[in-house]
């Protein structure tokens, strides 16, 4: 690691890329794989958001909240479990003890980037092809690529509540679980972290001052939604919410929707994430922004307009997902070294998973967007009754003439492996006839999606296949 200010006052690259995580590592081995020199700065190269704060301490904390829920659903299948007491502080420092592992591996990983490439200093624009960095150094780079990732909104009348308010960067470090728990925001975030404190038994309270979480489109699997979080926690939507500092905690009042006032032990904030560029000069750097302080870019190649300057992950405010992030910093990696001829990429289809139990799950394009809907119920699938999952809906959007699949809402049992399936489906182009014809074995989750499909067939031109014109009994 290059980290010696004394070293050189001007370094010189083919590609500089501001930002060592998911997005940042994913563009800066993709440019050097394409033969550019490269650099990749970062003030702390202390992990990714991924292993550090976001995706995995989340799926940790997810799977305890998910053992828990087993246990509590046990007596379903004639099991009494007795003595059950969750270990709060147990449950927390497993999280850590795998966040660590996992932010160690991401570490390791830049540790064996050649020597040169990573340099250990927070960067600005100084002017089109030049950065500064805050240990004095220059930078001059034929091209350089933002990743420079998102940080979690902390409105200030929760930053007041100082250590009372959490965020995504602070709860996996709590040493214990809360007693009461404020959750403000349901989006993804929200509800993941959520349903799961209170599948481990604290008293949750979950705010939004819109009416739909997660931007859900379809009404019937937003209603599915609610019903579930209303099973495992006090849902308030369409409200506004203040905090007031309180010896015990924290007091949330709240009015619109409904109106009330509690006590709670902590808030987590999980309003949104913004782009880290406010302090990136980008007014130097010759751009184009919108009107959020975004570079306008194209998608295709990530480049921003006619520069030299690519965006990746998170920082581009696009979608804010693991997987787009590394695929947005392959892309820019691989133009910002074949620089002034990028080559545009076709993206995948988009889909978001939100770890709930069940999953939720959004894939491709929407009801408005399509002519067609088909939808499954799983109160009674098969296979989902057999393990005492059976609740959830799915919604499957095909565009006329042919049924080709567009797009799904779900949230349903084995949701994730659903949603791949799904989004490789839209992405592949088939029809529902054609997906329908393709092998399902039984008894699986896989074959409730027989009943939407059958239903977007029904309603297309192309007749159904003949094998598969009688549905499949759930107990057969
Ligand atoms: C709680 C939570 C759960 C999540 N769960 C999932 C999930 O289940 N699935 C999923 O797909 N996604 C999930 N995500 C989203 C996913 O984690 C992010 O999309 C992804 O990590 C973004 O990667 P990135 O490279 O853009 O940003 P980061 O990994 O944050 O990297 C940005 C880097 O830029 C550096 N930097 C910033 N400013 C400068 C500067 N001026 N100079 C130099 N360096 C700078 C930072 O130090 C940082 O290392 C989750 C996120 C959170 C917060």
């Amino acid at each position: 690691m290059n980290d010696n200010p004394a070293s050189a006052l001007v370094l010189k690259t083919d590609v500089a890329v501001i930002g060592g995580g998911t997005a940042g590592l994913a563009a800066e081995r993709a440019a050097r794989k394409n033969g550019a020199s490269t650099l990749l700065i970062d003030p702390d190269f202390n992990g990714t958001t991924c292993a550090r704060v976001g995706c995995m301490p989340s799926k940790l904390l997810i799977a305890a909240s998910r053992e828990a829920a087993r246990i509590e659903r046990a007596g379903l299948f004639g099991i009494e479990v007795e003595g059950v007491r969750i270990d709060g502080p147990a449950v927390l420092r497993r999280v850590r003890i795998e966040r660590d592992r996992f932010a160690r591996l991401t570490r390791e990983a830049i540790a064996r980037l050649p020597k040169e490439v990573a340099i250990r200093a927070r960067a600005r624009f100084e002017g089109p092809g030049r950065l500064l960095l805050d240990d004095g150094r220059q930078v001059e780079a034929r091209t350089i690529v933002i990743a420079t990732g998102s940080a979690p909104i902390l409105p200030e009348p929760f930053a007041a509540l100082g250590a009372a308010a959490l965020t995504s960067d602070t709860v996996f470090d709590l040493e214990d679980l809360p007693r009461r728990l404020a959750v403000v925001g349901s989006g993804a975030i929200g509800l993941e972290l959520a349903q799961a404190f209170a599948h481990l038994g604290v008293e949750v309270a979950l705010f939004d001052k819109g009416e739909r979480m997660a931007k859900v489109r379809c009404d019937k699997v937003h209603g599915a939604l609610r019903e579930v979080m209303e099973d495992d926690l006090a849902l308030h939507l369409g409200v506004d919410v203040t905090p007031h500092a309180s010896d015990h905690g924290v007091r949330l009042s709240w009015n619109g929707a409904s109106e009330g006032e509690a006590l709670f032990d902590k808030v987590l904030v999980a309003v949104g994430r913004k782009p880290q560029l406010g302090g990136l000069d980008l007014d130097k750097a010759g751009l184009d922004l919108d009107d959020h302080g975004v570079p306008r870019y194209e998608r295709t190649t990530m480049r921003c307009g006619e520069s030299s300057v690519f965006m990746a992950g998170d920082a581009a405010a696009d979608l804010p997902l693991l997987h787009e992030a590394s695929h947005e910093g392959a892309i820019a990696g691989r133009n910002a070294a074949a620089f002034p001829a990028p080559i545009p990429v076709e993206r995948n289809t988009p889909f978001a998973i939100t770890f709930t139990e069940p999953v939720l799950a959004t894939i491709g394009k929407a009801e408005k967007e399509g002519a067609v809907t088909g939808s499954a119920d799983f109160s009674n699938q098969g296979r989902a009754r057999v393990d005492g999952l059976n609740r959830g809906i799915l919604t499957l959007y095909a565009a006329a003439p042919d049924g080709r699949l567009i797009g799904a809402d779900l949230i349903a049992p084995a949701g994730e492996h659903l949603a791949h399936m799904l989004a490789w489906a839209v992405q592949g182009g088939l029809t529902a006839t054609q997906l329908l014809n393709m092998p399902f074995y039984h008894p699986t989750v896989e074959e409730g999606l027989k009943q939407a499909l059958r239903t977007i067939c029904a309603a297309t031109p192309i007749a159904l296949p003949p094998d598969q014109d009688a549905g499949t009994p759930a107990g057969a």
